[in-house]
């Protein structure tokens, strides 16, 4: 569609970063009726990228970003995003919803989503709206990976503690330091990247945040290997790294600010990503299993449901702008008792057979279970998450 000098044509709009669009293509403020307008589509465009099967990280990376191009190219992916980042409108609901109806089609993908759901709400909220603009599209079209470096060797539950630093020079700023458990640097374009810019012992309010390009000299990415086989993770150092000034989020010294909302969303609103494929596993375990393993399969089902209400409703207020603060830790404690107890229920229902691989899909299971075990840590660790309810929510003072 063109625009002409008199305009756009009656029922279109122009959207910035997208053109003209129809006006149809505004997500509606009817959620159910939003859910029959995907769960149609989806029916009509079946089949979509999967990414079940590929035993390479890189490989089911590769796809997830066909999947993605996909849904942005025909809209949903546009949808639930503002104006500015090349979105149509709508907010996290529409998103949540989209993700929902995807896996109940068989699409358990979570995956290129959990960085766009973890980083881009906080940083539309601390970006400038050029910075927005520039940036968001790549990594909304599928076109960019990011990922989220702040946890160092030394500083991980006690973050404000990290060396990772960026010093002043000239329009811009040298970055120094390593990184670690760095989700998807491997595979990732750029990083969102905590650093300290004044005197270490102001702890967490001498701390800047960057975006950086992960192509740049002085930037070093080592996979990771995990127990389940993936190299999912990675150590990222950084050599004098120059870091241009239109690439700090917010201001110097905000950049504690910036982490509590990435890690808002990493603990609330993501879990809602996150439970919409543990439903599918838990569906095939129900369906296997025998009386013996009925009160492991009820236990996983029970806390997903409770997993699923208080991520409902931390995207409901992630859709009015509001970012959960510490209440965000009881959502972070349900999530990963809740995928513990999916896999712990696979081991009883499918047991040697998962273990020994007898299955036809025994990879993904073990891979799957593999991972469940140390879901208890990214985001905050369990012990943390605890002690934040104990001290913000209980008022309970730590001495
Ligand atoms: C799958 C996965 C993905 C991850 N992805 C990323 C990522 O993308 N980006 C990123 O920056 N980081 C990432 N991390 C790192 C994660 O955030 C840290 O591992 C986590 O914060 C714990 O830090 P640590 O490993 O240094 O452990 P430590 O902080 O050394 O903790 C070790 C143990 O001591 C306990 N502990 C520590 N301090 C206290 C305390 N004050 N009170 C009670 N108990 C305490 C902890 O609970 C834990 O059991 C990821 C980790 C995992 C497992």
């Amino acid at each position: 569609v063109t625009a002409d000098d008199r305009g756009p044509a009656p029922g279109l709009v122009q959207v910035a970063g997208v053109g003209l669009i129809d006006e149809d293509s505004r997500p509606t403020e009817d959620l159910n009726a939003y859910r029959s307008q995907v769960r149609a589509w989806l029916a009509s465009r079946q089949p979509l990228p999967r990414s079940r099967g590929q035993r390479s990280f890189g490989e089911r990376l590769a796809r997830l970003r066909e999947l993605q191009a996909i849904l942005w190219a025909e809209g949903w992916a546009r949808r639930g995003w503002p104006e500015e980042v090349g979105g149509v409108g709508g907010d996290a609901r529409h998103r949540a919803l989209l993700y929902d109806e995807l896996a109940l089609a068989g699409y358990p993908f979570g995956g290129v989503y959990e960085h766009v759901e973890i980083l881009a709400p906080a940083l539309l909220r601390h970006w400038s709206t050029e910075q927005m603009g520039r940036f968001l599209p790549r990594l909304l079209c599928g076109d960019d990976v990011w990922c989220q470096g702040f946890s160092e060797p030394d500083s991980g539950s006690d973050l404000s503690s990290m060396r990772t630093r960026a010093t002043r020079d000239g329009e811009g700023y040298r970055l120094n330091g390593r990184k670690i458990w760095t989700s998807w640097a491997a595979y990732a374009d750029r990083c969102v990247v905590l650093a300290r810019t004044g005197p270490a012992d102001e702890r967490h309010r001498s701390l800047s945040a960057f975006f950086i390009d992960l192509d740049v000299p002085g930037v070093e990415v080592r996979a990771l290997r995990q127990a389940n086989g993936l190299d999912e993770l990675a150590e990222v150092t950084f050599d004098d790294v120059l870091i241009p000034r239109d690439r700090l989020i917010g201001e110097e010294g905000t950049g504690w600010s910036v982490a509590l909302d990435i890690l808002s969303c990493e603990r609330s609103a993501f879990a809602w990503l996150r439970q919409t494929k543990l439903y599918l596993a838990a569906e095939r375990i129900a369906a296997a299993a025998g009386p013996s393993a009925l009160d492991a399969v009820g236990d996983a089902v029970l806390d997903l449901f409770a997993v699923r209400t208080a991520s409902a409703r931390a995207v409901a207020q992630l859709g009015q702008g509001l970012f959960l603060g510490p209440e965000a830790a009881p959502v972070k404690l349900l999530l990963s008792t809740a995928e513990q107890a999916v896999y712990d229920a696979a081991q009883r229902v499918f047991g040697p057979d998962m273990v020994l691989g007898a299955m036809e899909d025994s990879a993904d299971w073990q891979e799957e279970y593999l991972f469940s075990r140390i879901v208890t840590i990214y985001g905050g660790s369990r012990q943390m998450q605890l002690s934040t309810v104990a001290r913000f929510l209980l008022g309970i003072a730590s001495r």
